[in-house]
């Protein structure tokens, strides 16, 4: 189905991008639509309100979040065959991303309706450029699972993309998710992006090994990680990272496993090289 976006039919809905941070962080369009839209869907009333105010804004608002997209998605949908110019926006950055949107999206297009995109900052890209790590090719992951073992499980299943990722993550996470992306992934280098365009913006160039060491961090995170490369770094002992994986709750044996794939080693040649380490030092592998 092809569809022009500024043909003059029926409604239609526009993702519009608002600020991460800095209020002045909204195009001179984004305004426009907002002030001339039908109705403006937002993911929270209460924080749109204040950059609606700011903007001389004065749109009628009505919520759209998770928890209330399976019934407002048909709403909206009706509202934009009935003819009327729809806007949604989230707390932050564009909508969909991290944020809800997709459900109406998909819908819309589904039915042949109009959408289109007034774009802005978000905050994973915002944060990847200013990085100083190879800003392509990437991959945007968004939140890992604040599970434990889904986190795992989601790591291990991006172990060997090597794409520059994006993660985003709350700060009472961060320390967890770090030590879980250097006992699955091993050491590399991050880039912590901290409160973005706000006051106390700050990038934390680092590794995964020293970024575990850190203090506890405040507010809003991009975390934008190198990708896998197969190791050519002759400074990491493999012994000493055998002993790490076994500390991060790997059995020996599977951590002889991971610790050679991370290291491009022989599986074998590592065994009986960690078993006479642990040998000369403190016993056998079945300890
Ligand atoms: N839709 C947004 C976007 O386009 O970036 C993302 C929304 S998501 C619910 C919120 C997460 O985005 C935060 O937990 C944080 O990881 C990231 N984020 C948003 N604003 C940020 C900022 N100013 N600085 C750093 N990270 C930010």
């Amino acid at each position: 189905m092809r569809i022009r976006s500024f043909s003059n039919e029926q409604g239609i809905l526009y993702l519009v991008a608002t600020p991460i941070g800095n209020m002045q962080d909204i195009t001179l369009r984004a305004i426009e639509i907002l002030k001339t839209v039908d109705k403006i869907y937002a993911e929270d009333t209460r924080n749109s309100i204040n950059l609606l105010k700011h903007y001389n804004i004065t749109t009628h608002l009505e919520s759209y979040h998770e928890f209330n997209q399976e019934t407002k998605t048909s709403d909206v949908i009706d509202e934009i065959k009935s003819g009327k110019n729809i806007a949604l926006i989230s707390d932050a950055g564009l909508p969909v991303i991290s944020d809800p949107g997709y459900k109406i999206v998909k819908e819309a297009r589904k039915e042949g309706l109009r959408v289109s995109t007034i774009p802005g900052p978000s905050a994973g890209i915002s944060a990847l450029i200013a990085s100083g790590i190879a800003p392509m090719p990437y991959t945007f992951y968004g939140f890992l699972d604040s599970k434990q073992s889904k986190r795992i499980q989601e790591l291990n299943d991006i172990k060997y993309i090597n794409h520059t990722i994006i993660f985003y993550e709350a700060p009472h996470r961060l320390h967890d998710t770090l030590a879980d992306m250097y006992s699955v992934l091993g050491n590399r280098d991050i880039c912590i992006a901290r409160e973005l365009t706000k006051t106390f913006e700050e990038y934390i160039e680092t590794n995964l090994g020293d970024a575990i060491n850190l203090e506890p961090l405040k507010g809003e995170i991009v975390l934008i990680l190198e990708g896998y490369k197969e190791n050519t770094d002759t400074n990491i002992n493999p012994m000493e990272r055998i002993d790490e994986l076994i500390k991060f709750g790997y059995k020996p044996n599977e951590a002889i496993k991971e610790a050679a794939k991370q290291l491009n080693m022989d599986r074998k040649e590592l065994y009986k090289n960690y078993s006479n380490y642990k040998n000369s030092t403190r016993g056998n592998l079945n300890e």
